[in-house]
């Protein structure tokens, strides 16, 4: 339990079970059950997508605030769903806006990004503060600390220090910004800052410009009490050129003020003793299942049944997961006694490169290009080693899966990658608490070579299965990382002074 339970609001552009791209909405439908459960109280606020609507749950109105924007006042009106946890539960708030999320997609539509986008998440911003004058003067709730998460959200924190700052009901409040992935700015021509309702004397390099765009991230930066990231490895790696995609300098100057903490999984849902997606079902302490979810899993893809090591990737095929490098030693890895399947939607030349090898090599490789949620998870309990080479990785979950179901996952030494899989060194007395693979290079030959290694340590019985056991007995809960966030919370609302890099 948290030593001082706090009124969070959790501002998220998606989240699990309502509405899903990426990660993101892994963690942010995760981490208010877990910071619940610790004694806090979350209200989680989202945009209300037309797939809100269909995802299944029930929502009743609460009110009806009224947002300022540029074209005048705007009436919304906000539902709520409850989620119930252990002693306590999760309010979930939506915020309505037809003509701007009654959409097919949340941010896209035909691979092309809505034109309007600025104007959507600066309303849905907007609108998170006057829930918060709501929830303070008709429900006698103070918000102490406002969760916002990328860029969607971070315009919040902007207006807390801007146009809200006199503002009595906000008084307070603190802010944190969480970075899922700085490669995603929300980047707009600078044409449209006045759209945010902001003053222009924000729009200069010290606040949301960059190079004469407006860039709703840096704002969130710059802005924020606090920025924290999913890795403590990304939290560095993004004061770099390398990952911090132009913000490099922006971070280096909150760097007293950064923090990379680690994403859980849902133990629940990502449980091989009793994922109902797979064919049989296994544990740690009897992994028997595991080889007949192999079986049914080389049926599924026309594989032979074979006792040839299962190699597999899940990913969105885009060229941060390092795919291409996967591609490049497709005809080595064939030729090695070796199985691989892959599961992946994104980059046509990519799709269409893999389509290509598939069908040069139909009895090794096997592919669907697409999104399964079911199929994931029969890979993760059927394959024994998982690929994740990514150029840059500010968590990732799917290795995290691959621990869990003892799938060994062979990773680039990068970010979050780099902080969840400890690589088997080579010398013998570190075994024991090795879970996986680094490849050190961003490139093809060092991927191969460490495969090499994967490969012939697969024969090894006994080594492997230590390797496998140590991954699948690791702990990836939420509740290591919702502790974390809890301490940092408090402090910063207590004024302690808090954890940094
Ligand atoms: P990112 O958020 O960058 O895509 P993560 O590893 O953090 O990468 O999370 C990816 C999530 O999406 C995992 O849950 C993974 O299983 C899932 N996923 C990715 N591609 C697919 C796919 N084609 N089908 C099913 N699930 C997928």
């Amino acid at each position: 339990m948290t030593q001082h339970p706090l009124n969070l609001l959790m501002v998220s552009s998606e989240a699990v079970p309502y509405a899903k791209t990426g990660g993101l909405a892994d963690v942010a439908g995760a981490l208010p059950l877990e910071l619940a459960k610790l004694g806090h109280d979350v209200i989680l606020v989202l945009p209300r997508y037309r797939c809100v609507r269909e995802a299944g749950r029930s929502f009743r109105p609460v009110c009806r605030i009224t947002v300022p924007t540029l074209q005048g006042p705007v009436e919304t009106l906000i539902e709520e769903d409850v989620i119930a946890v252990d002693r306590g539960r999760v309010r979930v708030w939506t915020i309505q806006h037809e003509a701007f999320f009654d959409r097919s997609g949340l941010y896209q539509a035909q691979g092309l990004d809505y034109q309007d986008n600025l104007d959507r998440f600066a309303f849905f911003c907007r609108a998170t503060i006057e829930v918060m004058v709501y929830l303070r003067t008709a429900c006698q709730w103070p918000t102490h600390l406002l969760h916002l998460h990328d860029w969607q959200a971070a315009l919040c924190a902007v207006y807390l220090k801007t146009i809200a700052r006199d503002r009595q009901e906000v008084q307070g409040a603190r802010t944190v910004l969480t970075l899922h992935n700085v490669g995603y700015q929300g980047l707009f021509p600078g044409k449209q800052f006045e759209n945010t309702g902001l003053p222009p004397s924000v729009f200069t390099p010290a606040g949301l410009e960059y190079y004469g765009s407006v860039n709703l991230l840096k704002g969130g930066i710059v802005f924020a009490d606090y920025v924290t990231t999913v890795s403590p490895t990304y939290a560095r790696e993004i004061l770099t050129p390398a990952c911090g995609f132009g913000l490099e300098g922006v971070l280096r100057n909150r760097e007293d003020r950064l923090l990379g903490i680690l994403n859980g999984i849902d133990t629940d849902r990502w449980n091989p003793a009793t994922d109902p997606y797979l064919p049989a079902k296994y544990s740690a302490a009897d992994r028997s299942g595991k080889q007949r979810c192999k079986q049914a899993l080389q049926r599924e893809f026309g594989l032979p049944e074979t006792s040839a090591p299962l190699l597999s990737v899940i990913a969105r095929l885009t060229s941060q997961k390092g795919l291409d490098l996967v591609a490049a030693i497709i005809p080595e890895l064939v030729a090695m006694d070796l199985q691989l399947v892959i599961l992946g939607t994104g980059e046509p030349e990519l799709e269409a490169e893999f389509q290509a090898l598939q069908a040069r090599y139909p009895h090794r490789l096997g592919l669907r290009i697409g999104f399964d949620e079911g199929l994931a998870h029969r890979i993760e309990g059927g394959a024994d080693v998982f690929l994740m080479p990514s150029r840059y990785e500010p968590c990732g979950l799917s290795q995290l899966y691959s621990l869990r179901y003892g799938t060994v996952p062979v990773v680039r030494k990068t970010g979050g990658l780099a902080d969840t899989v400890v690589p088997l060194a080579a010398q013998a007395g570190q075994r024991e608490r090795a879970t996986g693979f680094h490849v050190e290079a961003d490139a093809a030959e060092a991927l191969l070579a460490v495969l090499r290694r994967t490969v012939a340590l697969y024969q090894d019985r006994s080594a492997w299965g230590q390797l496998v056991e140590a991954g699948m007995n690791a702990d990836v809960s939420w509740a290591r990382s919702a502790s974390e966030y809890d301490r940092l919370f408090v402090s910063l609302v207590l004024e302690e002074s808090p954890p940094a890099l």
